[in-house]
């Protein structure tokens, strides 16, 4: 199978190149590296069946061209990370609704079948736990630009239904869960690579907020299993998916985690959602999936638990900054 992958070149994006390459697809990134990079696929580029375009997915013929040549669209170009979404709304609302209006357009053309990544974060703060693919979408106020990624993906989600719905284009919609492992970025704000950071490099781990609010891990390697099983299932087209790991963790508990998995003598500190954001900012107070449908169509299930992740992302660190060690 030939595939695209937009924003290919980031965490997610990367490894699920990796996955499709290892059972024999050919792999075509299209990335501007905005929040992606090109470290993420250095090791795929002397591949015979990798190729790849740094260029924003908004150059309609470039990506026209390579949705023709393609059968699947993997797209996964997207403003993500709370810190960049709470800092840069115009970029983050701009470049998730025009960015996947190019794609599907391109991609109704020609029928090409695509798999779009969306989130837990349209959720938003509905405590229906845990949360199924047909529950209602729970968000706050406009002021709170933390809505603006969760309503910019409802966005997409819509549009893509709507191209399956009026067009008969065959769309899947992922809606992933908190997703980690070796390789994610902390730039953005993502807790874990955070968090590993601080405790390699001896300094305070930060918990935003109370430290009660809940996540639910799941391995960047079985949700890109995941994806490629949904994208070859023809009973997933125009059905939404929740795709992650049910099991549920305070951001307490991670820290204290992440501190005995380093030993690290770093301390735990409490810092306030309106000094670590912005002020008035809204957070979920848990977040977990409902796989039961994802488990029912293809069998999926989350291999990887977090003291594991924990472990390959610490040994990633390390790797990476040998004075940690
Ligand atoms: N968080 C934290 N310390 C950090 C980064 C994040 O306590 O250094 C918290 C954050 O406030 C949230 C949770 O960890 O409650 C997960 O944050 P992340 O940005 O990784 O993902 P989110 O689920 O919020 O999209």
């Amino acid at each position: 199978m030939r595939t695209l992958i937009t924003g290919g070149a980031g965490f997610i994006g990367s490894h699920l190149a990796r996955a499709l390459l290892d059972i024999g697809h050919e792999v075509f990134v299209l990335d501007n590296l905005s929040t992606g990079s090109i470290d993420n696929i250095e090791p795929l580029k002397a591949h015979p069946r990798f190729g790849y375009a740094i260029d924003t997915i908004t150059n309609e013929p470039l990506l026209s061209e390579h949705i023709d040549r393609c059968d699947v669209v993997f797209h996964l170009a997207a403003a993500v990370g709370v810190q960049l979404i709470v800092e840069a709304p115009v970029h983050t609302i701009e470049t998730n609704v025009a960015g996947t209006e190019v794609v599907l357009k391109h991609a109704a053309k020609k029928r090409k079948l695509v798999v779009i990544a969306s989130t837990s974060e349209v959720y938003g703060k509905s405590t229906a736990i845990p949360f199924r693919e047909d529950a209602d979408l729970v968000l706050g106020a406009t002021h709170q630009h933390r809505w603006a990624y969760a309503c910019s993906k409802a966005i997409d989600e819509f549009l893509a239904l709507a191209y399956w719905k009026e067009r008969g284009l065959p769309v899947v919609i992922l809606r992933l869960f908190n997703t980690v492992g070796p390789g994610q970025t902390g730039r953005y704000g993502m807790v874990i690579p955070n968090f590993v950071r601080q405790a390699l490099a001896g300094e305070p781990i930060t918990v935003f907020g109370p430290g009660t609010q809940t996540r639910s891990f799941g391995f960047v390697g079985d949700v890109a299993r995941g994806i490629i099983a949904l994208a070859a299932e023809p009973k997933a087209v125009g059905e939404v998916f929740n795709l992650g790991n049910d099991h549920e963790t305070t951001i307490r508990e991670l820290a204290t985690l992440v501190k005995a998995q380093t030993g690290s003598n770093s301390e735990i500190v409490s810092v306030p959602y309106d000094e670590a954001y912005e002020s008035g900012f809204e957070d979920m107070p848990r977040r977990v999936p409902d796989l039961t449908k994802v488990q029912n169509l293809i069998g999926y299930e989350a291999r990887v638990q977090l003291p594991d992740i924990l472990s390959l992302v610490i040994e990633h660190h390390r790797a990476q900054r040998p004075e940690y060690v």
